[in-house]
């Protein structure tokens, strides 16, 4: 459903990609992990068209028994203009980081209803569904608290609720418990694997944390800005 082939992305001297192959199924949770400067997180841009690579190719879409490999709606994002890119990106796909994605001077019930806002529903449904979401992450009485007046956990569970509202088919989360304690990791971890499996989505996950890795149905490493299979792997 979503697949890089030979990406390649240098930033100026620094070759970050030097031909990453990666795949993920449809309803697939995909770790990626490895040492610290191999590519993960450019890898991670430039499948989310958060990045254009400078060579290699970004597949997305399904292909169905017995259509061909071109038909029935696959998208090549390397090939979108800007705005077919951004527009796809914020219709198909959610974005977790590691810090800093609620807007500052937004309460939590308007940072978690943004994404519906964008894509043009009215307020009221809108901050309705947020505040469905409220009430699921457990923080009820903290529906108008700005980011910065919340808990790290707190901020990271109203951004995994921003990432997830809209339904993404796949969401990106890049070293998403990176800033947690462990039990606030767990708690992260736990919202958005049961929702992107409930929502039936993808996920492209970035960590350096094998508690974290081990939410995935399976773990590939980035070395070097290759993606290397896990030794044993078919
Ligand atoms: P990881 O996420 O695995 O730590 P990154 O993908 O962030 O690795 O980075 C891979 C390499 O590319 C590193 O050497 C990093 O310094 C470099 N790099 C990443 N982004 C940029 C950028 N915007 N400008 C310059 N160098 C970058
Ligand atoms: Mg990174």
């Amino acid at each position: 459903m979503l697949e890089g082939r030979e990406l390649s992305k240098s930033f100026g001297r620094t070759r970050a990609l030097r031909g990453a192959d990666v795949r993920v199924a449809d309803g697939e949770i995909l770790a990626v992990m490895g040492p610290s400067g191999s590519g993960k997180s450019t890898l991670l841009h430039c499948l989310g068209g958060v990045l254009r690579p400078d060579a290699g190719e970004v597949r997305f879409g399904e292909v169905r028994p017995g259509a061909g490999e071109a038909s029935c709606g696959e998208v090549r994002l390397d090939r979108l203009s800007d705005r077919e890119l951004s527009r796809l990106r914020r219709g198909t796909f959610g974005f977790v980081f590691q810090f800093g994605q609620l807007v500052p001077e937004l309460p939590l019930i308007e940072n978690i209803a943004l994404p519906l806002l964008l894509a043009g529903r009215s307020r009221r449904p809108a901050l309705a569904e947020a505040a469905d979401w409220v009430a699921r992450l457990g923080l009820d009485g903290l529906w108008d608290r700005l980011p910065g007046e919340l808990s790290g956990g707190q901020a990271q569970l109203a951004a995994v609720a921003r990432a997830l509202i809209a339904g993404p088919r796949v969401v990106f989360a890049d070293e998403p418990t990176g800033s947690l304690d462990s039990v606030a990791a767990d708690e992260v971890m736990e919202l958005l694997v049961d929702t992107v499996r409930a929502q039936g989505a993808c996920m492209v996950l970035v960590t350096h944390e094998p508690r974290v890795a081990a939410f995935a149905d399976r773990t590939v490493t980035v070395r070097d800005g290759r993606v290397v299979q896990p030794v044993g792997a078919r």
